[in-house]
Parts: C-alpha cells; sequence; structure tokens
C-alpha cells in the first residue's frame, strides 16, 4: 500500500553481537550461515534522510556531511532500487546520512546505517513496510542490520541459500536488563579488511571455517538462554568463546586477517584482570581492533575507568541497550 511520498528521517542505533556473525550461506542475497544474538546500542547512532524527488536525474547521496563515495553509493543505491520496485516509484533520491560515531571504523555503522536507510526510505516511497520486512530490507544489504532494527535483544537465525525474506526478530526489550557494554576503541582510521571480504576469505580458505560454522549455533543456544535468565557468566563465557572462534577463522585465512592491534590485547587483559578481582564482565570484538566490554550496571564506571587507563585505548563509550528504529515525517 502506497501513499504520497514525503521527506522522511530515521534513526537507528547500531548494535553489537553477543552471538557473533562470521559467514554467509548465500553472499549474493547476504544469508548468515551462522545465527547470531545481539545488543542494539543506545549510544552508537545513524540519521538518515530521505526524499524522492522527479527533478532528480541521479540519486544524490550524502555521508557525513560529504558526498558518498561511488562504493558508499553503489550500496545505497542498491536498496533504493529495491524500494522502487516494491513501491512501484521511478524518482531518485536525497540521502542524506550522519553517523553520530566513526564509520567503517568495527564499531558497526553498516549496521545503524542500512537499518536507518531502510527505514527512511520506505516510508519516503509510501510504503507501509512491517519491521520484519525492513529487517528482511536492511539484512539484504547489511546482515548485522537485520537486527539494527528492533531494540534490545535481538535474534536472526541462519538461512539457506536464496532465503530473500530472512529477517531477525526481537528476543527482549531494551528494558529486560541493565546491562552495559564498554566501548574501548584502540586504534583509529578504518579497518583494514572489510567484513564482506573478510568472511568470503575466510569461507574459501580458513581449515576451521566449518568447525565455526558447525560450533556456532550452541553459543547462540546458550546465549539466548542466559539473555532469558538474565545469567551474565553464561551469556559471558559462550561470547567470548563465539569471538575468539570467529577470530580464530579469520586469523587462519589466507592471507591472514589480523584484526588485533596491540592495545587490543592490553584491553583483553584489562577485561581479564578485573574479573579475577571479582567483577563479571566479558570481552567481544567484531571485526576489528575494538574490545568491548559487557558488564552489569553497577560496574560499568569501574570498567570504563580500567580501560581509559589501558595503554593504547584512546577512547570509550558506555552504552545500554538501545531502542528500535525510529521514523520521523
Ligand atoms: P562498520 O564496522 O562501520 O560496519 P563496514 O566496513 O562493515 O564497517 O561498513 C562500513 C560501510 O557501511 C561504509 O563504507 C558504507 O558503505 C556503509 N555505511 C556506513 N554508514 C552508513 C550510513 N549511515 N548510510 C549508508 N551507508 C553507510
Amino acid at each position: 500500500m502506497t501513499k504520497a511520498p514525503t521527506e522522511v528521517t530515521a534513526r537507528a542505533c547500531a548494535n553489537i553481537a553477543l552471538a557473533k556473525y562470521w559467514g554467509k550461506a548465500d553472499a549474493k542475497k547476504n544469508i548468515p550461515a551462522v545465527p547470531s544474538i545481539s545488543l542494539t546500542l543506545d549510544q552508537l547512532v545513524t540519521e538518515t534522510r530521505v526524499r524522492f524527488d522527479t527533478e532528480l536525474a541521479e540519486d544524490d547521496v550524502r555521508l557525513d556531511g560529504r558526498r558518498a563515495t561511488a562504493d558508499e553509493k553503489d550500496r545505497v543505491v542498491k536498496m533504493l532500487n529495491s524500494i522502487r520496485r516494491e513501491a512501484g516509484l521511478r524518482a531518485r533520491a536525497h540521502v542524506a546520512s550522519h553517523n553520530y560515531f566513526p564509520t567503517a571504523a568495527g564499531l558497526a555503522s553498516s549496521a545503524s546505517g542500512f537499518a536507518a536507510l531502510a527505514a527512511s526510505a520506505s516510508a519516503a516511497a509510501g510504503l507501509r513496510s512491517s519491521p520484519r520486512r525492513l529487517s528482511a530490507l536492511a539484512r539484504a544489504s547489511s546482515v548485522s542490520a537485520a537486527r539494527s532494527i528492533f531494540g534490545g535483544f535481538v535474534e536472526l537465525p541462519a538461512g539457506v541459500r536464496g532465503q530473500g525474506d530472512l529477517h531477525a526478530r526481537p528476543i527482549a526489550a531494551p528494558d529486560h536488563w541493565k546491562v552495559r557494554l564498554v566501548i574501548a576503541v584502540t586504534e583509529p582510521g578504518p579497518k583494514k579488511v572489510g567484513s564482506t571480504e573478510g568472511m568470503e576469505r575466510s569461507k574459501k580458505t580458513s581449515p576451521y571455517y566449518d568447525a565455526w560454522v558447525a560450533d556456532a549455533p550452541k553459543w547462540a543456544r546458550q546465549i539466548k538462554r542466559a539473555i532469558k535468565e538474565r545469567d551474565l557468566d553464561t551469556l559471558g563465557v559462550a561470547m567470548e568463546r563465539s569471538t575468539f572462534a570467529f577470530h580464530c577463522c579469520a586469523m587462519t585465512s589466507e592471507p591472514a586477517i589480523l584484526y588485533w592491534a596491540p592495545a587490543t590485547l592490553a584491553a583483553l587483559g584489562t577485561v581479564r584482570g578485573l574479573r579475577e578481582r571479582g567483577v563479571s564482565t566479558w570481552a567481544t570484538m567484531d571485526a576489528g581492533p575494538h574490545v568491548k566490554a559487557l558488564c552489569g550496571i553497577g560496574d560499568a564506571a569501574r570498567v570504563r575507568q580500567a580501560l581509559d587507563r589501558t595503554p593504547g585505548v584512546t577512547r570509550t563509550w558506555v552504552a545500554k541497550p538501545g531502542p528500535a528504529v525510529e521514523v520521523h515525517s
């Protein structure tokens, strides 16, 4: 069903995978080979404004106040084309997006970016898409973006080749559990190997890829149960294993993908040291050098202070469970 096109802004939060995603069952349709579970983060926000304009000769895409590069624009145009097909629209669009945190640095800007784009562009095209439909649309551009459509704790099942409607679904609302994620930035600048390229290389060359795909569902099940029971230690153990298993796949690819910086090890040591002193905090990392420590609300200040003091850590944030994507006309 469509209504008159208009200018729409959407706000989406990035998410951290607690059960990690690494590997595609279908690269063309962007279908994950493993289930993932995430926490949407209130501190890592993208805002995207979209307006379709019949006077425009081609899509005009701006990212953080500058013209998007050809690659960045291609990814955006691909999603716009799919929305235009669904809405029966020919007009090109003005897209202006702002990430209120570093882009392409291993902090999941693609997740909040494509979730915000899916919601704003669909609404601007007059579509009244359900959250599930938006999630499937976002997933086609970035697997982790499928999860950022929802707030709180979210799961995305593994899919099979050709499963174009695969979408994420919420497990628990943001207020279900007062956990905090302390993000420690260990190296400035963009990550060296993009996630899509990295996971394809792992699939083709790592001798441990099949073992990762076989074991990932077990950690996802443990993490889902731990979320429901608010059991931080069980969640933490499974999350660290999931993290190190996927990094093992990356490291054993040919050529090797080493996302770690010296400060990564230092920050992991800080988290482990805190645990040895009785603080229940657990680390995870994405396809990048940064370390993210999950803890209870009461320990967040202490964990942040310890990470701030870790040599090589340049910045920290404390994020809490964030909301679902929001749309404003
Ligand atoms: P990250 O860890 O930040 O997700 P990736 O390399 O996986 O890093 O993804 C970054 C890419 O996602 C960018 O190069 C760009 O193509 C796209 N992207 C990031 N933010 C946005 C946004 N707000 N709108 C549209 N595309 C975005």
